[in-house]
Protein backbone atom coordinates (compact mmCIF):
# COMPACT_ATOMS: atom_id res chain seq x y z
CA UNK A 1 0.00 0.00 0.00
CA UNK A 2 2.18 2.61 -1.38
CA UNK A 3 -1.46 5.24 -0.57
CA UNK A 4 -0.33 7.30 1.67
CA UNK A 5 3.22 8.40 0.67
CA UNK A 6 3.77 11.95 0.15
CA UNK A 7 3.40 13.00 -3.18
CA UNK A 8 5.25 15.81 -2.61
CA UNK A 9 7.61 16.86 -5.69
CA UNK A 10 11.04 17.33 -4.71
CA UNK A 11 12.65 20.16 -6.64
CA UNK A 12 16.43 20.52 -5.52
CA UNK A 13 17.33 23.16 -7.34
CA UNK A 14 20.82 23.61 -8.80
CA UNK A 15 20.93 24.92 -12.49
CA UNK A 16 17.75 26.12 -13.56
CA UNK A 17 17.40 27.69 -9.97
CA UNK A 18 15.35 30.67 -8.89
CA UNK A 19 16.47 33.29 -6.83
CA UNK A 20 15.09 36.83 -5.48
CA UNK A 21 16.47 38.07 -8.88
CA UNK A 22 13.53 36.28 -10.65
CA UNK A 23 10.87 38.11 -8.30
CA UNK A 24 9.92 41.88 -8.69
CA UNK A 25 8.11 44.35 -7.66
CA UNK A 26 7.31 42.72 -3.86
CA UNK A 27 9.93 44.11 -2.31
CA UNK A 28 8.67 44.13 1.31
CA UNK A 29 7.17 40.27 0.95
CA UNK A 30 11.00 39.45 0.03
CA UNK A 31 12.49 41.22 2.49
CA UNK A 32 10.58 38.87 4.96
CA UNK A 33 11.72 36.06 3.27
CA UNK A 34 15.59 37.10 3.42
CA UNK A 35 15.89 36.30 7.16
CA UNK A 36 14.10 32.31 6.46
CA UNK A 37 16.68 32.19 3.67
CA UNK A 38 19.70 33.45 6.91
CA UNK A 39 18.02 30.82 8.81
CA UNK A 40 17.94 27.58 6.57
CA UNK A 41 21.51 28.42 5.27
CA UNK A 42 22.59 27.52 9.23
CA UNK A 43 20.14 26.53 11.41
CA UNK A 44 22.15 26.23 14.02
CA UNK A 45 24.00 29.35 14.01
CA UNK A 46 20.77 31.32 13.49
CA UNK A 47 19.26 29.68 17.01
CA UNK A 48 22.57 29.78 18.64
CA UNK A 49 22.13 33.90 18.45
CA UNK A 50 18.79 33.53 19.95
CA UNK A 51 16.77 34.38 16.90
CA UNK A 52 13.51 32.06 17.12
CA UNK A 53 12.62 30.94 13.81
CA UNK A 54 9.02 30.79 12.71
CA UNK A 55 7.96 27.55 11.95
CA UNK A 56 5.00 28.45 9.41
CA UNK A 57 5.05 31.54 7.36
CA UNK A 58 1.80 32.38 5.24
CA UNK A 59 1.79 33.88 1.59
CA UNK A 60 -1.15 35.64 0.92
CA UNK A 61 -1.97 37.53 -1.66
CA UNK A 62 -4.38 37.53 -5.34
CA UNK A 63 -3.57 34.92 -7.91
CA UNK A 64 -0.56 35.22 -9.94
CA UNK A 65 0.95 37.92 -7.26
CA UNK A 66 4.55 35.82 -7.50
CA UNK A 67 3.58 33.60 -4.10
CA UNK A 68 4.52 30.21 -5.59
CA UNK A 69 7.48 31.95 -7.16
CA UNK A 70 8.59 33.86 -4.07
CA UNK A 71 8.44 30.41 -1.71
CA UNK A 72 10.60 28.73 -4.63
CA UNK A 73 13.19 31.43 -4.99
CA UNK A 74 13.59 31.20 -0.80
CA UNK A 75 14.71 27.34 -1.62
CA UNK A 76 17.02 28.53 -4.39
CA UNK A 77 18.55 31.47 -2.21
CA UNK A 78 19.05 28.67 0.48
CA UNK A 79 20.26 26.29 -1.49
CA UNK A 80 18.04 23.78 0.05
CA UNK A 81 15.76 20.39 -1.01
CA UNK A 82 11.96 22.08 -1.72
CA UNK A 83 8.89 19.57 -1.18
CA UNK A 84 5.61 21.40 -2.57
CA UNK A 85 2.56 20.33 -2.11
CA UNK A 86 -1.02 21.39 -3.34
CA UNK A 87 -3.70 21.26 -0.50
CA UNK A 88 -6.49 20.90 -3.88
CA UNK A 89 -4.78 17.64 -4.06
CA UNK A 90 -6.00 16.43 -1.04
CA UNK A 91 -9.69 17.19 -1.40
CA UNK A 92 -10.49 14.05 -3.17
CA UNK A 93 -9.07 11.45 -0.79
CA UNK A 94 -10.66 8.78 1.36
CA UNK A 95 -10.71 9.32 4.43
CA UNK A 96 -7.27 9.11 6.48
CA UNK A 97 -4.89 8.92 3.43
CA UNK A 98 -4.41 12.43 3.06
CA UNK A 99 -3.51 12.41 7.36
CA UNK A 100 -1.05 9.63 6.25
CA UNK A 101 0.08 11.47 3.94
CA UNK A 102 1.04 14.50 5.48
CA UNK A 103 2.77 12.95 7.96
CA UNK A 104 4.77 11.10 5.74
CA UNK A 105 5.92 14.53 4.06
CA UNK A 106 6.96 15.84 7.23
CA UNK A 107 8.94 12.82 7.96
CA UNK A 108 10.60 12.78 4.11
CA UNK A 109 11.21 16.61 5.06
CA UNK A 110 12.73 15.88 8.53
CA UNK A 111 15.08 13.18 7.14
CA UNK A 112 16.05 16.13 4.15
CA UNK A 113 16.75 19.03 6.46
CA UNK A 114 17.59 21.88 6.59
CA UNK A 115 14.42 22.23 3.57
CA UNK A 116 11.39 23.97 2.77
CA UNK A 117 7.54 22.60 2.92
CA UNK A 118 5.95 24.50 0.88
CA UNK A 119 2.16 23.52 0.85
CA UNK A 120 0.29 25.32 -1.71
CA UNK A 121 -3.44 26.74 -1.96
CA UNK A 122 -3.66 25.79 1.84
CA UNK A 123 -7.27 27.06 2.27
CA UNK A 124 -8.83 24.04 -0.16
CA UNK A 125 -6.97 22.41 3.30
CA UNK A 126 -7.20 24.90 6.00
CA UNK A 127 -10.69 25.95 5.26
CA UNK A 128 -12.60 26.97 8.48
CA UNK A 129 -14.26 23.16 9.93
CA UNK A 130 -18.26 23.35 9.77
CA UNK A 131 -19.80 22.49 12.76
CA UNK A 132 -19.95 18.86 13.10
CA UNK A 133 -18.02 17.75 9.95
CA UNK A 134 -15.37 15.04 10.55
CA UNK A 135 -14.75 14.27 7.28
CA UNK A 136 -11.29 14.10 5.91
CA UNK A 137 -10.15 17.69 5.10
CA UNK A 138 -10.93 17.91 8.85
CA UNK A 139 -8.94 14.63 9.63
CA UNK A 140 -5.81 16.14 7.40
CA UNK A 141 -5.79 19.91 8.79
CA UNK A 142 -6.07 18.00 12.09
CA UNK A 143 -2.81 16.14 11.26
CA UNK A 144 -1.42 19.26 9.82
CA UNK A 145 -2.14 20.96 13.37
CA UNK A 146 -0.26 18.13 14.97
CA UNK A 147 2.79 18.11 13.03
CA UNK A 148 2.95 22.00 13.29
CA UNK A 149 3.36 21.32 16.70
CA UNK A 150 5.31 18.96 16.96
CA UNK A 151 8.22 20.14 14.98
CA UNK A 152 10.96 22.52 16.86
CA UNK A 153 12.22 24.83 14.46
CA UNK A 154 16.10 24.10 15.59
CA UNK A 155 15.61 20.70 13.44
CA UNK A 156 15.74 22.77 10.09
CA UNK A 157 12.54 23.06 8.02
CA UNK A 158 10.69 26.29 7.70
CA UNK A 159 6.79 25.42 6.56
CA UNK A 160 5.49 28.11 4.01
CA UNK A 161 2.17 27.96 3.04
CA UNK A 162 0.11 30.42 0.06
CA UNK A 163 -3.19 31.45 0.20
CA UNK A 164 -5.33 33.48 -2.11
CA UNK A 165 -8.20 33.22 0.65
CA UNK A 166 -6.34 33.95 4.18
CA UNK A 167 -10.48 34.84 5.52
CA UNK A 168 -11.52 31.18 5.13
CA UNK A 169 -8.59 29.36 6.60
CA UNK A 170 -9.34 27.68 10.06
CA UNK A 171 -8.16 29.74 12.89
CA UNK A 172 -6.61 27.18 14.66
CA UNK A 173 -4.04 27.53 11.66
CA UNK A 174 -2.93 30.99 12.66
CA UNK A 175 -2.15 30.74 16.15
CA UNK A 176 0.79 31.41 17.79
CA UNK A 177 3.53 28.63 16.81
CA UNK A 178 1.72 27.76 13.63
CA UNK A 179 1.32 29.70 10.47
CA UNK A 180 2.16 33.10 12.79
CA UNK A 181 3.86 35.21 10.48
CA UNK A 182 1.66 36.12 7.87
CA UNK A 183 3.30 37.96 4.58
CA UNK A 184 1.11 40.18 2.31
CA UNK A 185 2.11 39.45 -1.79
CA UNK A 186 0.01 42.36 -2.77
CA UNK A 187 -0.42 43.56 -6.61
CA UNK A 188 2.00 45.97 -7.17
CA UNK A 189 2.43 49.62 -7.54
CA UNK A 190 3.34 51.21 -10.64
CA UNK A 191 7.27 50.98 -9.87
CA UNK A 192 6.69 47.55 -9.24
CA UNK A 193 4.87 46.98 -12.48
CA UNK A 194 7.58 48.76 -14.25
CA UNK A 195 10.22 46.11 -12.35
CA UNK A 196 8.71 42.93 -13.37
CA UNK A 197 8.05 44.34 -16.80
CA UNK A 198 11.58 45.10 -16.75
CA UNK A 199 12.17 41.26 -15.59
CA UNK A 200 9.92 39.53 -18.13
CA UNK A 201 11.22 42.42 -21.26
CA UNK A 202 14.67 40.72 -20.63
CA UNK A 203 14.67 38.36 -23.88
CA UNK A 204 12.23 40.55 -26.18
CA UNK A 205 13.48 43.20 -28.12
CA UNK A 206 12.16 46.70 -27.99
CA UNK A 207 12.12 49.75 -30.22
CA UNK A 208 13.80 52.74 -29.03
CA UNK A 209 11.14 54.23 -28.09
CA UNK A 210 9.04 51.88 -25.43
CA UNK A 211 9.34 53.07 -22.68
CA UNK A 212 7.93 50.35 -19.98
CA UNK A 213 7.39 52.78 -16.94
CA UNK A 214 4.72 54.18 -19.66
CA UNK A 215 3.56 50.96 -20.04
CA UNK A 216 3.60 50.32 -15.99
CA UNK A 217 1.11 53.44 -15.85
CA UNK A 218 -1.73 52.10 -18.02
CA UNK A 219 -1.14 48.70 -16.17
CA UNK A 220 -2.70 49.71 -12.91
CA UNK A 221 -4.26 46.36 -11.09
CA UNK A 222 -2.26 44.06 -13.30
CA UNK A 223 -0.76 41.60 -11.02
CA UNK A 224 3.19 39.42 -11.98
CA UNK A 225 1.58 37.19 -13.64
CA UNK A 226 -0.65 39.35 -15.88
CA UNK A 227 2.68 41.13 -16.51
CA UNK A 228 4.50 38.30 -17.41
CA UNK A 229 1.14 37.43 -19.55
CA UNK A 230 1.48 40.47 -21.45
CA UNK A 231 5.10 40.41 -22.84
CA UNK A 232 4.67 37.36 -24.00
CA UNK A 233 1.54 38.44 -25.82
CA UNK A 234 3.13 41.49 -27.70
CA UNK A 235 6.01 38.89 -28.27
CA UNK A 236 3.47 37.20 -30.08
CA UNK A 237 1.77 39.94 -31.96
CA UNK A 238 5.26 41.57 -33.26
CA UNK A 239 6.22 37.79 -34.43
CA UNK A 240 2.88 38.14 -36.72
CA UNK A 241 3.44 41.48 -38.11
CA UNK A 242 6.88 39.88 -39.29
CA UNK A 243 8.42 42.71 -37.01
CA UNK A 244 11.83 42.73 -35.55
CA UNK A 245 10.91 44.63 -32.53
CA UNK A 246 7.93 45.31 -30.19
CA UNK A 247 6.46 48.94 -30.47
CA UNK A 248 4.64 50.71 -28.07
CA UNK A 249 1.36 50.49 -29.90
CA UNK A 250 2.32 46.42 -29.75
CA UNK A 251 1.64 47.52 -25.98
CA UNK A 252 -1.46 48.71 -26.21
CA UNK A 253 -2.85 46.65 -28.60
CA UNK A 254 -2.20 43.99 -26.31
CA UNK A 255 -3.14 45.72 -22.86
CA UNK A 256 -6.50 46.68 -24.39
CA UNK A 257 -7.26 43.05 -25.18
CA UNK A 258 -6.42 41.49 -21.44
CA UNK A 259 -8.28 44.29 -19.54
CA UNK A 260 -11.43 43.37 -21.90
CA UNK A 261 -10.86 40.07 -20.24
CA UNK A 262 -10.12 41.29 -17.12
CA UNK A 263 -12.92 43.57 -16.54
CA UNK A 264 -15.27 40.59 -16.70
CA UNK A 265 -13.26 39.05 -13.89
CA UNK A 266 -12.49 42.06 -11.65
CA UNK A 267 -12.96 45.54 -11.49
CA UNK A 268 -11.30 47.90 -13.78
CA UNK A 269 -11.98 51.48 -12.80
CA UNK A 270 -12.20 54.36 -14.67
CA UNK A 271 -10.42 58.07 -14.12
CA UNK A 272 -13.29 59.11 -12.34
CA UNK A 273 -13.92 56.37 -10.02
CA UNK A 274 -10.38 56.00 -9.23
CA UNK A 275 -10.51 59.86 -7.93
CA UNK A 276 -13.00 58.96 -5.68
CA UNK A 277 -11.55 56.13 -4.34
CA UNK A 278 -8.50 58.40 -3.56
CA UNK A 279 -10.38 60.90 -2.14
CA UNK A 280 -12.26 58.32 0.52
CA UNK A 281 -8.91 56.48 1.21
CA UNK A 282 -7.30 59.69 2.01
CA UNK A 283 -10.47 60.94 4.03
CA UNK A 284 -9.83 57.84 6.25
CA UNK A 285 -6.17 58.47 6.28
CA UNK A 286 -6.64 62.22 7.39
CA UNK A 287 -9.46 61.58 10.23
CA UNK A 288 -7.33 58.57 11.56
CA UNK A 289 -4.50 61.23 11.58
CA UNK A 290 -6.20 63.59 12.96
CA UNK A 291 -7.38 61.58 15.99
CA UNK A 292 -6.50 59.90 19.40
CA UNK A 293 -6.84 56.28 20.45
CA UNK A 294 -7.64 54.86 16.62
CA UNK A 295 -5.02 52.45 14.98
CA UNK A 296 -2.82 54.43 12.46
CA UNK A 297 -2.80 53.61 9.07
CA UNK A 298 0.60 52.59 7.64
CA UNK A 299 -0.41 52.44 3.91
CA UNK A 300 -3.01 53.46 1.32
CA UNK A 301 -3.50 52.12 -1.90
CA UNK A 302 -5.92 52.66 -4.57
CA UNK A 303 -4.80 49.60 -6.61
CA UNK A 304 -8.15 47.53 -6.98
CA UNK A 305 -8.56 44.46 -5.02
CA UNK A 306 -10.94 42.33 -6.91
CA UNK A 307 -14.20 41.21 -6.58
CA UNK A 308 -14.41 40.00 -3.17
CA UNK A 309 -11.45 40.02 -2.29
CA UNK A 310 -11.51 43.34 -0.32
CA UNK A 311 -10.28 41.07 2.89
CA UNK A 312 -6.99 41.74 2.69
CA UNK A 313 -5.87 43.23 5.81
CA UNK A 314 -3.99 41.27 7.48
CA UNK A 315 -4.25 42.29 11.15
CA UNK A 316 -3.89 40.04 13.97
CA UNK A 317 -6.79 40.15 15.89
CA UNK A 318 -7.07 42.40 18.48
CA UNK A 319 -7.19 40.34 21.58
CA UNK A 320 -4.44 42.31 23.28
CA UNK A 321 -6.23 45.12 22.99
CA UNK A 322 -6.25 47.56 26.37
CA UNK A 323 -9.43 48.79 27.21
CA UNK A 324 -11.19 51.54 25.20
CA UNK A 325 -12.90 54.65 25.75
CA UNK A 326 -16.42 55.99 24.65
CA UNK A 327 -14.34 58.61 23.15
CA UNK A 328 -11.90 55.66 21.12
CA UNK A 329 -15.02 54.37 19.92
CA UNK A 330 -16.19 57.37 18.48
CA UNK A 331 -12.65 58.09 17.01
CA UNK A 332 -12.72 54.85 15.14
CA UNK A 333 -16.16 55.48 13.60
CA UNK A 334 -15.08 58.97 12.85
CA UNK A 335 -11.90 56.91 11.00
CA UNK A 336 -14.88 54.83 9.64
CA UNK A 337 -16.87 57.69 8.20
CA UNK A 338 -13.98 59.83 6.86
CA UNK A 339 -14.27 57.90 3.03
CA UNK A 340 -17.77 58.80 3.00
CA UNK A 341 -17.46 61.99 4.42
CA UNK A 342 -14.51 62.53 2.07
CA UNK A 343 -16.88 62.11 -1.02
CA UNK A 344 -19.89 64.33 0.06
CA UNK A 345 -17.12 67.09 0.93
CA UNK A 346 -15.76 66.57 -2.66
CA UNK A 347 -18.58 65.34 -5.28
CA UNK A 348 -21.15 66.96 -3.63
CA UNK A 349 -22.89 62.82 -3.32
CA UNK A 350 -22.65 59.60 -2.24
CA UNK A 351 -21.59 56.30 -3.73
CA UNK A 352 -21.90 52.71 -3.22
CA UNK A 353 -18.25 52.66 -2.01
CA UNK A 354 -18.86 53.14 1.59
CA UNK A 355 -21.27 50.28 2.30
CA UNK A 356 -18.76 48.16 4.22
CA UNK A 357 -17.21 51.49 6.55
CA UNK A 358 -21.13 51.87 7.47
CA UNK A 359 -21.73 48.48 8.06
CA UNK A 360 -18.51 48.04 10.83
CA UNK A 361 -19.53 51.80 12.03
CA UNK A 362 -22.95 50.64 12.66
CA UNK A 363 -21.94 47.41 14.64
CA UNK A 364 -19.19 49.23 17.07
CA UNK A 365 -22.02 52.12 17.41
CA UNK A 366 -24.74 48.75 18.51
CA UNK A 367 -22.31 47.58 20.50
CA UNK A 368 -21.79 51.03 22.44
CA UNK A 369 -25.56 50.85 22.86
CA UNK A 370 -26.19 47.74 23.57
CA UNK A 371 -23.47 46.22 25.17
CA UNK A 372 -21.23 49.19 27.15
CA UNK A 373 -23.97 51.77 28.67
CA UNK A 374 -22.41 54.27 26.77
CA UNK A 375 -25.80 56.33 25.49
CA UNK A 376 -27.77 58.38 27.99
CA UNK A 377 -31.04 57.35 26.36
CA UNK A 378 -31.03 53.60 26.74
CA UNK A 379 -28.99 53.69 30.18
CA UNK A 380 -26.28 51.47 31.58
CA UNK A 381 -28.07 48.55 31.53
CA UNK A 382 -27.50 46.27 28.39
CA UNK A 383 -29.62 44.41 25.96
CA UNK A 384 -26.85 42.24 24.24
CA UNK A 385 -28.09 38.64 23.69
CA UNK A 386 -25.37 36.93 24.65
CA UNK A 387 -21.91 38.69 25.21
CA UNK A 388 -20.45 36.61 21.85
CA UNK A 389 -23.23 37.98 19.34
CA UNK A 390 -21.86 41.21 19.35
CA UNK A 391 -18.18 40.67 19.08
CA UNK A 392 -17.76 39.83 15.27
CA UNK A 393 -18.28 42.80 13.15
CA UNK A 394 -20.99 40.43 11.36
CA UNK A 395 -23.90 39.25 12.73
CA UNK A 396 -26.08 41.55 14.97
CA UNK A 397 -28.74 39.69 16.62
CA UNK A 398 -31.76 41.06 17.92
CA UNK A 399 -31.68 43.01 21.08
CA UNK A 400 -33.15 41.64 24.16
CA UNK A 401 -35.48 44.69 24.80
CA UNK A 402 -39.22 45.33 24.58
CA UNK A 403 -39.96 47.19 20.70
CA UNK A 404 -40.03 49.90 22.59
CA UNK A 405 -36.45 50.25 23.57
CA UNK A 406 -35.48 48.38 20.53
CA UNK A 407 -36.44 51.57 18.84
CA UNK A 408 -34.36 53.72 21.36
CA UNK A 409 -31.15 51.94 20.62
CA UNK A 410 -31.69 52.36 17.04
CA UNK A 411 -31.57 55.89 17.53
CA UNK A 412 -29.19 56.12 19.74
CA UNK A 413 -26.53 54.42 17.48
CA UNK A 414 -27.75 56.28 14.49
CA UNK A 415 -26.92 59.68 16.64
CA UNK A 416 -23.55 58.12 17.20
CA UNK A 417 -22.34 57.61 13.82
CA UNK A 418 -23.98 60.65 12.70
CA UNK A 419 -22.41 62.26 15.54
CA UNK A 420 -19.32 60.64 14.33
CA UNK A 421 -19.70 61.46 10.97
CA UNK A 422 -19.94 64.89 12.00
CA UNK A 423 -16.74 65.09 13.03
CA UNK A 424 -14.98 63.21 10.01
CA UNK A 425 -16.27 66.18 8.10
CA UNK A 426 -15.31 68.81 9.97
CA UNK A 427 -11.81 67.39 10.47
CA UNK A 428 -11.63 66.99 6.10
CA UNK A 429 -13.25 71.12 5.86
CA UNK A 430 -10.69 72.15 7.95
CA UNK A 431 -7.75 70.34 5.92
CA UNK A 432 -9.23 70.31 2.53
CA UNK A 433 -5.93 71.60 1.39
CA UNK A 434 -4.26 68.40 2.90
CA UNK A 435 -7.02 66.26 1.29
CA UNK A 436 -5.98 67.60 -2.02
CA UNK A 437 -2.73 67.13 -2.05
CA UNK A 438 -2.90 63.43 -0.52
CA UNK A 439 -5.26 62.74 -3.44
CA UNK A 440 -3.36 64.11 -5.77
CA UNK A 441 -0.45 61.89 -5.28
CA UNK A 442 -2.01 58.55 -3.59
CA UNK A 443 -3.37 58.75 -7.52
CA UNK A 444 0.02 59.46 -8.86
CA UNK A 445 1.66 56.64 -7.01
CA UNK A 446 -0.77 54.34 -6.42
CA UNK A 447 0.13 53.36 -2.65
CA UNK A 448 1.28 55.92 -0.23
CA UNK A 449 2.49 55.44 3.48
CA UNK A 450 2.47 57.23 6.43
CA UNK A 451 5.94 58.26 5.72
CA UNK A 452 4.37 60.01 2.47
CA UNK A 453 1.40 61.32 3.54
CA UNK A 454 2.48 63.02 7.18
CA UNK A 455 4.70 65.30 6.49
CA UNK A 456 1.81 67.00 3.51
CA UNK A 457 -0.71 67.09 6.81
CA UNK A 458 1.95 68.84 9.11
CA UNK A 459 2.73 71.29 6.31
CA UNK A 460 -1.05 72.02 5.85
CA UNK A 461 -2.09 71.78 9.00
CA UNK A 462 -0.44 75.04 10.11
CA UNK A 463 -3.08 77.07 12.01
CA UNK A 464 -5.96 74.76 11.45
CA UNK A 465 -8.33 74.45 14.65
CA UNK A 466 -7.50 71.43 16.83
CA UNK A 467 -9.85 68.35 16.42
CA UNK A 468 -8.50 66.36 19.26
CA UNK A 469 -11.72 66.43 21.03
CA UNK A 470 -14.52 64.89 18.53
CA UNK A 471 -17.69 66.31 19.21
CA UNK A 472 -20.29 65.16 20.46
CA UNK A 473 -24.00 66.05 19.47
CA UNK A 474 -26.33 65.25 22.25
CA UNK A 475 -27.96 61.58 22.16
P1 LIG B 1 0.76 32.87 -7.36
O1 LIG B 1 1.40 31.67 -6.76
O2 LIG B 1 0.79 34.08 -6.45
O3 LIG B 1 -0.61 32.65 -7.90
P2 LIG B 1 2.82 32.54 -9.31
O4 LIG B 1 4.02 32.60 -8.43
O5 LIG B 1 2.35 31.20 -9.71
O6 LIG B 1 1.64 33.34 -8.61
O7 LIG B 1 3.08 33.46 -10.58
C1 LIG B 1 2.89 33.00 -11.89
C2 LIG B 1 3.93 33.57 -12.82
O8 LIG B 1 3.75 34.99 -12.97
C3 LIG B 1 5.35 33.42 -12.34
O9 LIG B 1 5.88 32.20 -12.70
C4 LIG B 1 6.06 34.58 -13.00
O10 LIG B 1 6.38 34.30 -14.35
C5 LIG B 1 5.00 35.65 -13.00
N1 LIG B 1 5.11 36.50 -11.81
C6 LIG B 1 4.18 36.63 -10.83
N2 LIG B 1 4.58 37.50 -9.89
C7 LIG B 1 5.81 37.93 -10.25
C8 LIG B 1 6.75 38.83 -9.67
N3 LIG B 1 6.48 39.45 -8.53
N4 LIG B 1 7.92 39.02 -10.31
C9 LIG B 1 8.17 38.39 -11.46
N5 LIG B 1 7.33 37.55 -12.06
C10 LIG B 1 6.16 37.30 -11.49
MG1 LIG C 1 0.60 29.78 -6.80
ZN1 LIG D 1 -13.91 53.16 3.13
Amino acid sequence: MEIGKSKAKVYVETDTKITFKDVAGVDEARFEQQEVVRFLRDPRAYCRLGARASKGILLAGPPGTGKTLLARAVAGEAGVPFFSISGSEFVEMFVGVGAARVRDLFEQARKAAPCIIFIDELDALGRSRTVGGYDEKGQTLNQLLAELDGFDPSSGFILLAATNRPEVLDPALLRLGRFDRQVLVDRPNRSGRADILKLHARNIRLAPRVNLEDVAGMTIGFTGADLANLVNEVAIIATRRNALEVTFADFTTAIERIVAGLEKKRCVLSDEERQRVAYHEIGHALVAASLPGVDPVLKVSIIPRGVGALGYTMQRPTEDHFLLADSDLHNRIAVLMGGRAAEALVFGNASTGAADDLQRATSIALMMVTRYGMAEATGLRTYAPSPQSFLGMQGIDRPNASDATIREIDLAARDIVAAAYDTALSILKASRAVLDQGAEMLLAKETITTDDFLPLRRAGDAGSADHREPERSAH
